[in-house]
């Protein structure tokens, strides 16, 4: 007998996601019951009520955390052993990939093709990479004096809360997590509530693999409760903190009102692209730029949304551009050929048409887009926007958007294009095309951005670091940095 795969939509239908905390190994409601209703964007439709954490509930996250991290259940255990768990975690994270894409989709509205060949294969890799990693990573002996021996060592920090945006739920999770369970850290996770479903379920999947009870908890819940409680404890040790630069701020103030926890802060953006004249292969470049710009709906912090463009090319650059936009058209995110979803709610599309608007009032030009799509399915789409004639003053050149809108910038020459790229508090990623050799290393140097391309925007691996400058933030997630932010350096002498 003949069976048919069932469709995105009808899988969807059939889903019912946990929101319960999952604490010491647990699943559990919200100590006081509460919840909150948890919608789509794809449609609004209610996905289901996700416990609303309460300081409660993170004070018993924590005190799980602690007491695992305190009795070496999994701090003390031998590399290549908390390896080999953290291996089996990403094994179970790939098995459950349609699962996961699935829940991803419908929590925060982007493509299903793209969460399942993108968001869950980098969040299992990872994992898998730091497990690899771990037992590998030395030690160090200092060169002192002859009667003396001087170890440098890196010890696991203690309790690690990591506070995620909904952008890239399940990678910004995987960021935290990989480099913090590989040294030996218990986690708290506090996901955004815009997202909180598929690191619910990494949980789930992480104990399945074999991760003691308290290693790993998750309290889904606001920014302003649960968040709040997290970055306030006094037994939370540090705080990985992903989101926008207004909270960033915020997690260094409870720090200073609490007990100086790290704080490592990977904030927002604002990416120049920069196109100067010697640069031939124009079509690639706008290609890229529209692949880079409108992936995810817009809405990664290192989306290139400013473009500055020479003027002697620039009216070509925007035509090529421009060109690009129908196949970014918004479509359904459960459709297997759709490339650009739903933005995350309606308070995020409220925020972009409000830009859209500024940049039309303050005098830009709108080449292409700039309007809501699909309404009528009760979602927030809006389509692919291009601005040309933006001065670096406007608003839509100085804010994060955080949606499908780019705005073009002409510049006149070299040091004018540096002074504007590097004219904004942000300083997370930025590319330079030239085919002059010189150049692009020269420019490359000045750009105050944590990542810079050549010719090229879309490489990324986990070997690299990524952070940024100035007020996107301090830290670096990925590539061996990251053990840095969640291990201590001591210095044990001894007298030989
Ligand atoms: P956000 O700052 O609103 O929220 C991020 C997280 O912080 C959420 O879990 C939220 O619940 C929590 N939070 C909010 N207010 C809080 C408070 N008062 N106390 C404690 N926690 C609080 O950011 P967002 O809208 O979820 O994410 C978008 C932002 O994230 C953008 O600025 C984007 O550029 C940035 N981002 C940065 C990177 C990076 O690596 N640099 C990656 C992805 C996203």
């Amino acid at each position: 007998m003949a069976t048919t795969t069932p469709s995105w939509a009808e899988r969807a239908a059939a889903l019912v996601p946990d929101g319960r905390c999952l604490i010491d190994g647990q699943r559990r409601d919200a100590a006081n019951g509460a919840t909150f209703a948890k919608h789509s964007p794809i449609d609004a439709r209610l996905l289901g009520a996700v416990a609303r954490g309460q300081a409660a509930d993170i004070d018993a996250a924590v005190a799980s955390a602690r007491a695992a991290f305190e009795d070496g259940r999994w701090a003390r255990r031998a590399p290549a052993a908390r390896k080999k768990v953290l291996q089996a975690f990403a094994d179970k994270i790939l098995a459950a990939k349609d699962e996961l894409a699935l829940l991803e989709t419908l929590d925060m509205g982007k493509p299903i093709q793209f969460a399942r060949t993108m968001d869950v294969p980098a969040a299992a890799r990872c994992i898998q990479w730091y497990a690899e990693a771990i037992d590998k990573v030395y030690d160090e002996i200092a060169p002192t004096g002859p009667n003396a021996l001087a170890l440098i060592t890196r010890e696991a920090m203690g309790v690690i809360g990591c506070i995620v945006p909904w952008n890239y739920p399940m990678i910004m999770a995987a960021w935290k997590l990989g480099p913090a369970l590989a040294t030996g850290n218990s986690v708290v996770l506090k996901p955004s509530e815009k997202s909180p479903y598929t690191a619910l379920r990494l949980a789930e999947l992480a104990i399945e693999a074999g991760l003691p009870p308290g290693v790993f908890n998750v309290v889904p819940g606001f920014g302003h409760e649960a968040g709040e409680a997290l970055a306030l404890h006094p037994q939370v040790d540090a705080i990985g903190f992903t989101g926008s630069t207004r909270t960033g701020r915020r997690m260094l103030d409870y720090a200073a009102r609490s007990n100086l926890k790290r704080v490592y802060n990977e904030l927002g953006g604002k990416s120049a692209f920069l196109v100067f004249p010697d640069f031939e292969d124009l079509p690639r470049a706008a290609k890229t730029l529209a692949e880079s710009m409108f992936f995810n709906q817009g809405e990664s912090c290192n989306a290139p949304s400013r473009v500055l463009v020479h003027e002697d090319i620039a009216d070509r650059f925007v035509e090529l551009l421009a060109s690009h936009a129908p196949a970014w058209q918004p479509a359904d995110p459960l459709a297997p050929s759709t490339v650009m979803g739903a933005l995350v709610d309606e308070t995020q599309l409220r925020t972009v048409l409000g830009y859209i608007d500024a940049g039309r009032e303050q005098g830009a030009r709108c080449v292409v887009g700039g309007h809501q799509a699909r309404a009528e399915t009760g979602g927030y789409y809006v389509e692919p926007t291009v601005f040309d004639g933006v001065d670096p003053a406007m608003k839509i050149a100085q804010e994060e958007i955080f949606g499908p809108v780019t705005s073009v910038i002409r510049f006149k020459d070299e040091a004018q294009a540096i002074a504007i790229a590097n004219g904004t508090p942000y300083g997370l990623q930025a590319s330079v095309w030239s085919d002059h050799l010189n150049r692009a290393h020269r420019v490359a140097r000045a750009l105050r951005a944590g990542t810079v391309h050549v010719n090229q925007y879309d490489e990324d691996d986990i070997t690299v670091p990524f952070g940024g400058y100035k007020q996107s933030g301090n830290g670096r997630d990925k590539s061996l940095h990251a053990f840095d932010k969640y291990t201590e350096l001591k210095t044990t002498w001894v007298r030989i």
